[in-house]
């Protein structure tokens, strides 16, 4: 099987959750599965030999998974994109729209230099507004957001064209 089957084969589908007619694609099998989880890690860590980064971001909470690996494998800084007032000190914000209301998402103020060159992880792309506001975070803060990393992109929902025009590569293992 090709490596995207494979990883595809990894992820659990949970009929009706969160709600009546929500296929949820549940990553915690991939999780459980040390070589999958591995090898996960190292297609995202080959992508950052070939196009070097200087910070690991992830998204709140399963981002935080893939990409606390990822920043320990690299041996690189992690930085944490966490939903509204969970951050400690200094944050800046940016909200986004779900299908239902608005959400927002914080770094920390210091989270990253002008210039750093960052990629931001999570687990899964749908519409793009959560990967997007926290690209907007690090440029806000004059980074360089190289592009996001997934293990999914739902292609169909268009958030990883959206992602793509706004200037950022997107890797995601399977769709
Ligand atoms: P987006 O902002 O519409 O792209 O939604 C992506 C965010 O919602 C990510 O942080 C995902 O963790 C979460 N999400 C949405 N649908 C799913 C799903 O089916 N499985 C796992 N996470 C999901």
């Amino acid at each position: 099987v090709s490596p995207s089957e494979f990883f595809k084969s990894q992820i659990r589908t949970v009929r009706g959750w969160p709600k009546a007619g929500v296929n949820f694609r549940d990553v915690t099998t991939l999780f459980h599965n040390p070589q999958a989880f591995r090898m996960a890690i190292d297609v995202f860590a080959s992508d950052c030999e070939r196009r070097p980064v200087d910070i690991i971001a992830a998204v709140d909470a399963r981002g935080f998974a893939l990409g606390g690996a990822l920043a320990y494998h690299l041996g690189k800084p992690f930085v944490l994109v966490r939903k509204k007032g969970k951050l400690p000190y200094k944050t800046i914000s940016e909200s986004y729209q779900l299908e239902y209301g608005t959400a927002a998402v914080e770094i920390h103020m210091d989270a990253c230099k002008p210039d750093d060159r960052v990629l931001i992880v999570d687990d899964l792309i749908a519409t793009g507004g959560t990967l997007l506001a926290a690209a907007k975070l690090f440029r806000e803060l004059q980074g360089n957001v190289i592009g996001v990393a997934a293990l999914i992109d739902l292609v169909e929902l268009g958030g990883s064209q959206k992602l793509r025009a706004a200037g950022l590569n997107v890797h995601a293992l399977c769709e």
